[in-house]
């Protein structure tokens, strides 16, 4: 290959089917994260660790499929919000691509659900705080939009913040008081 293929190929950014859509901040997304959140507060009911998504159809606002962190009760380490989520908003529309879908979820997806996240071709992806221990999507990795994978989607962090992250301490700290 040649120099100018090379320097292409270097810079390209995939077909536009693959290409990121941009981030920006939606009408519908915080709504959908007050309702992720009541999400997340029926898994901590649970002793679940709280943590709530939402898919939704980004153009109506239509919700698709929804989930809360439920490892302890189906023991199911495969069990968290967003896989539950993105699994039901495919059984609503009939299809698993979920290109013309936002997913929201209160924390930072992790490795697994970033992963399912590309697979399912979400098309835009919100979410509420930070995982510095294990996220994958701008955290300890960035696997949603990293240019060698086929789909990419730029995340939008930090929506209600801190109501996300007061769950998740709460959640913790009394976790910590029983024992
Ligand atoms: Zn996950």
């Amino acid at each position: 290959m040649g120099l100018p293929a090379f320097i292409s190929r270097l810079f390209r950014r995939g077909t536009p089917a693959a290409r990121t859509q941009p981030a920006a901040l939606l009408p519908h997304d915080e709504p959908m994260m007050r309702r992720a959140i009541e999400l997340a507060r029926q898994a901590a009911s649970l002793h679940e660790v709280p943590v709530g998504a939402v898919v939704y159809e980004t153009a109506s606002g239509r919700v698709l499929g929804e989930g809360f962190n439920r490892r302890e009760v189906d023991h199911d380490p495969a069990a968290h919000a967003e896989l539950i989520a993105i699994r039901a908003a495919a059984a609503t529309i009939g299809d698993w691509r979920l290109s013309e879908c936002t997913l929201v979820v209160t924390l930072e997806p992790c490795p697994m659900c970033a992963g399912l996240i590309v697979n399912a071709r979400v098309g835009r992806l919100v979410f509420g705080c930070r995982d510095p221990k294990a996220g994958a999507t701008g955290s300890l990795m960035n696997l949603t939009t990293d240019p060698r994978l086929n789909h990419r989607v730029e995340p939008i962090g930090g929506v209600l913040e801190a109501e996300c992250s007061a769950l998740l301490k709460d959640f913790f700290r009394a976790l910590r008081r029983q024992k």
